[in-house]
């Protein structure tokens, strides 16, 4: 399977990686839209949220504590995450990842900019 984010957890491929355990990787984005733009991936390959099953339960939960802590170590008091699902949703890799972005002041609406 050709999926960029499987690579970088394999380390086939290099990427800033600021996190890792069992259960997932987290590593800087390519283009960051912020100061601080941090993906956070399950180790193990799920195209999106949709298709999550039951014994994802364990990673998904850890996914969102791994955002609080990495946020907290980045010196954020305040920050977004974004998890798009899907093309139409904006999902442009196909290997779920949370979005963790701050160290500027993020508009109200939705989205990254
Ligand atoms: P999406 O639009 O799928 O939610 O977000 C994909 C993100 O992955 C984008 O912010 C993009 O900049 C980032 N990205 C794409 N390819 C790579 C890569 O090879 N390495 C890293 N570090 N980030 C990437
Ligand atoms: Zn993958």
């Amino acid at each position: 399977m050709d999926c960029i984010f499987c690579k970088i957890v394999a380390g086939e491929a290099p990427a800033r990686i600021v996190y890792r355990d069992d259960l997932v990787t987290a590593f800087h984005d390519l283009r960051p839209a912020a100061p601080v733009h941090i993906l956070i991936v399950p180790n193990r390959h799920v195209a999106t949220l949709n298709d999550l099953t039951p014994a994802d339960e364990t990673w998904s939960g850890h996914l969102l504590e791994t955002a609080r802590r990495l946020a907290a170590e980045q010196g954020l008091t305040g920050y977004r995450l974004v998890l798009n699902v899907g093309a139409e949703g904006g999902q442009s890799v196909f290997h779920l990842h949370l979005h963790l972005v701050g160290g500027r002041r993020l508009q109200s609406h939705l989205g990254l900019a």
